[in-house]
């Protein structure tokens, strides 16, 4: 290769980094043998260097010496046509190291001039093709390079289509896309920004702006969101152009070589004949689904299988490839690694280990657990919902709920106020992302199951409905069409990506359960696992959920959920404000009776297996109205709300986080304490009477000194006097209580790592504050991810090491866990695999954790 450039069939060996993932797929594809029309690629380096200092020396000697080796290659001429030979023409392609599907801009048709066109509509008798290429060139040279809006030069074809009272492009004649072109051209000399006529300018300024592209605002979002590092660079394809759109007997397409919702086997993908590449990725027209090719074109059909096959072999994955059809031999233009919905992740990888493709191991590492709990996203109940409003196609599986918008803004505002939003398109570019990002579901009216708005959202793991034809979209009127009913901004819809039905108003939901194939693949991944796995569950209904998922246990049962509740809450109240010892016992007596009933059904449900339930937490307040509402029923005389306003008034606190609650409030009101510990091993004793097998485990909240654990710890063994002792723990979720570990644990049977609060604590940050400035700290690279949902390895991680180690020490025969949320997110979990003995997750991340913990131990 030359210092920045290489021809594809020398690029063996080079990696995806120096090629960019389209380089590099396109590379491998030529090497096997694929027809891939000839291309050199310039290297991401080129890019960097480019960004960082404006020019790049030597490229474009290289460049020249990389086309005549085209020309060679292709027998044609650069811009020129000879004879009956038509000019060579290249599109300028971006592709960075990491997949970006639509994020940066190509351009087709390259090299064009006026006497270009002549030479091509010479060479293919076909002038209608010919000008039709060159004012696409026009087009998009004028936005991708000049900076034009796109609208001009639709609003141009839309203009010259009402004149001839033309329906489609199709209609339009040569002479028409003549005057056209010309319309574009003189259009760009008025704004002061010609159209290069000259095919080496065109060249130049066309990889200047592939480069530039990777700055574009677009790219950066895409680059936030999915966390692809900011200095990778984009790689350019410069590649021979072959047409699509050279009659009916040529065309363009997209494949998968399995499904990509459902993770099916079996080509699957679209075709539009007569057409240019980006039509079909670009939704603009709804293509045709491949099946269709078997009856008018069997011989591409079996072709296009042959291929898939091929690229599954060699790439040992699901492909997603794009190819082209130029008067009936097919080329392929690219290939990547097919994004695809969590069921069809975990079918793939268990059906290609099942075929032999990969080994077993692999699979289990291919499923990224983090995806999992979107597996088990729940369905639209048909039996119970009314009749669908609109049927489109089943993009991206999963049912969801949310009012309807219409743009980026529209799903920002119903966001920022804690509502779902569903976004309503005519189609989606990436201008949308952030509306996509930001919803719960997506409904197209227009594009197939490879448009922009399925790929994208598929990747996202959002549930869509694209191509719904019957659907009109009026974004800037704020509203849409849906057959007879008019939707509104704000409106409820509901629409189920499995099925393609989209519903107005709310509808009943199923959830959704763990399959066949994940089954396979946990039984394949549990032998490598040795992190115990437990559930956070606060109900009986949760803790039966969570075993069915394979929950060994619960690692955190909240009490406070207990204390609300109708019939509960008057006697929470009374507790509160109880004056004498006699009234403080009769609220008390009635919740032990609540609170037992509770812990019977969750030991119950947890048979056999441990239940570490955690004493009350918040701060005593969190039981009362809020002080709004007290002050205004207490001015209307209600003498019982201006007691609880009195109440609610000294109970108030700056910040209730910091204050009176966990250890603090049980130590200094230790008759809850004594009540909450009775009720369960009271619950215990009495299953153990039934027969069950009952195995609690109690613990305290908040806890920052040996001192306090000392004092809960005399408190619990008064009431284990009575019943027999059980395991007792502490939390560990102050920084102080992590420092202080090696006096805590000879105290204690466990630790339970409270990381929601240790991060809060550590950070200095609260999470119910924090949604302000954390997501723009980790877009601005300040922070590399947001730690209250992954767990920050190196300070909170630090603090969480150092008591393990201390804690260990201080006592051997110390259990160690995780309860915070970070207990079910799969790369904190892979970071405490080895460092503890369980982790607890709420229930739909059970799975996330079992795989996590075995891939860790892979
Ligand atoms: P993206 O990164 O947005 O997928 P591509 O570089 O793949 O952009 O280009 C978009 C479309 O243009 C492709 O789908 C492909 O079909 C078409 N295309 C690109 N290069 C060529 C070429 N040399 N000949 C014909 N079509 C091309
Ligand atoms: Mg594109
Ligand atoms: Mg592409």
């Amino acid at each position: 290769m030359g210092a920045y450039t290489v021809l594809l069939a020398e690029a063996r060996g080079l990696s995806r980094e120096v090629l960019g993932g389209k380089g590099y797929g396109l590379a491998a594809m030529a090497q096997a043998g694929l027809p891939v029309p000839p291309a050199f690629v310039i290297a991401t380096e080129a890019c960097r260097r480019f960004l960082r200092e404006g020019e790049v020396p030597g490229l474009w000697e290289e460049v020249r010496a990389k086309m005549a080796a085209l020309e060679g290659l292709t027998g044609k001429r650069f811009g020129r046509g000879e004879g009956a030979t038509p000019p060579l023409l290249v599109s300028v392609r971006s592709g960075a190291p990491v997949s970006m599907p639509g994020m940066m801009d190509t351009i087709l048709n390259l090299g064009l001039t006026l006497e270009g066109v002549e030479a091509l509509a010479r060479a293919t008798a076909n002038p209608r093709f010919a000008w039709d290429s060159f004012r696409r060139l026009l087009a998009m040279y004028g936005e991708v390079v000049l900076g034009e809006g796109a609208e001009v030069f639709e609003a141009g074809l839309a203009a010259l289509k009402d004149r001839r009272g033309a329906g489609t492009d199709a209609e339009l004649a040569p002479e028409d896309l003549e005057e056209l072109s010309f319309q574009y051209l003189r259009h760009l000399e008025a704004r002061g920004t010609p159209f290069p006529l000259d095919p080496w300018a065109q060249l130049e300024g066309a990889i200047r702006a592939v480069f530039r592209s990777w700055q574009n605002p677009r790219a950066r979002t895409y680059r936030r969101i999915y966390g692809i590092p900011e200095d990778l660079g984009t790689a350019v394809v410069i590649q021979a152009m072959v047409f699509g759109n050279l009659g009916e007997d040529s065309g363009t397409g997209v494949a998968f070589t399995r499904n990509p919702a459902t993770g099916e086997r079996g080509l699957y993908g679209e075709y539009l004949r007569n057409a240019q590449g980006e039509d079909v990725v670009a939704g603009i027209r709804t293509p045709e689904p491949l099946e269709r090719l078997r009856d008018y074109a069997p011989e591409l059909y079996r072709e296009l299988h042959e291929v898939a096959g091929l690229l599954e072999r060699h790439f040992r994955d699901m492909q997603d490839f794009e190819f082209t059809v130029e008067r009936g031999r097919l080329f392929l233009l690219q290939t990547r690694s097919g994004k695809r919905t969590a069921k069809a992740a975990v079918r793939i990888a268990v059906e290609m280990a099942e075929e032999g493709l990969i080994p077993k191991e692999e699979a289990v590492l291919r499923v990224e657990a983090n995806v999992l709990p979107g597996l088990l996203r729940p369905a639209v109940d048909r039996d119970r919902a009314p009749e669908p409003i609109l049927k489109g196609l089943p993009a991206s599986p999963g049912a969801a709920v949310g009012h309807a918008v219409f743009s980026n803004e529209a799903a920002e505002r119903f966001n920022a106020q804690g509502l779902p939003a569903i976004l309503v398109r005519p189609e989606t570019t990436p201008e949308d992302i952030t509306g996509m990002y930001l919803s719960q579901g997506i409904l197209t009216a227009k594009g197939g199951l490879t448009s922009h708005a399925a790929v994208v959202a598929r990747g996202l793991g959002v549930p869509a409905v694209v191509g719904a034809e019957a659907l009109r979209v009026l974004p800037h009127e704020g509203r849409a069409l849906a057959g007879g009913v008019e939707v509104r901004e704000g409106d409820l819809l509901a629409l189920d990506g499995s099925t393609g039905e989209v519903y107005l108003g709310p509808v009943p939901l199923v959830e959704g359960g763990e399959e066949e194939a994940l089954r396979r693949l946990l039984a394949w991944a549990e032998p490598h696992r040795r992190l115990g796995v437990r559930a956070n569950a606060d109900t009986p209904e949760d803790a039966r959920r969570a075993r069915e998922f394979g929950a060994e246990g619960i690692g955190l049962c909240r009490t406070e959920h207990m204390f609300f509740g109708e019939e509960r809450l008057p006697w929470v109240r009374r507790l509160i404000l109880a004056k004498t010892e006699e009234e403080e016992r009769e609220a008390l007596e009635r919740l032990f009776a609540y609170q037992k009933e509770d812990f019977k059904g969750i030991l119950g449900a947890m048979d056999g297996l441990p239940v570490t339930v955690r004493l009350l937490d918040p701060p005593l307040h969190e039981f009362l109205p809020p002080l709004e509402a007290l002050r205004a029923q207490a001015e209307t005389g209600d003498e019982e709300a201006e007691v609880l306003l009195e109440r609610a008034k000294a109970l108030e606190e700056q910040n209730p986080m910091l204050g009176f609650r966990g250890i603090r409030l049980l130590l200094l009101r230790p008759n809850i304490f004594r009540m909450q510990l009775r009720a369960l091993l009271e619950a215990a004793k009495e299953l153990r009477e039934e027969g069950l097998d009952p195995r609690p485990e109690v613990m305290v909240p908040l806890v920052a000194d040996p001192k306090e654990v000392e004092r809960a710890k005399a408190l619990a063994e008064e009431v284990f006097q009575e019943y027999g002792p059980i395991p007792f723990g502490t939390m560990i979720e102050t920084p102080r209580a992590a420092l202080l570990a090696a006096e805590i644990a000879p105290l204690v049977d466990f630790f339970s790592f409270g990381t929601n609060d240790l991060t809060q604590m550590a950070f200095g940050l609260s999470r119910d504050d924090a949604g302000r400035f954390l997501p723009r700290y980790v877009e601005e690279g300040l922070f590399p991810f947001d730690p209250t949902e992954r767990l920050d390895e190196k300070g909170v991680g630090r603090l969480l090491r150092l008591a393990v180690e201390e804690g260990r020490r201080a006592n051997p025969r110390l259990k160690l866990g995780l309860c915070g949320e970070h207990g079910g997110e799969a790369r904190s979990v892979g970071f405490v695999a080895d460092l503890l003995d369980y982790t607890s997750a709420s229930p739909f991340r059970v799975l996330t954790a079992r795989l996590a913990a075995a891939q860790a131990g892979m």
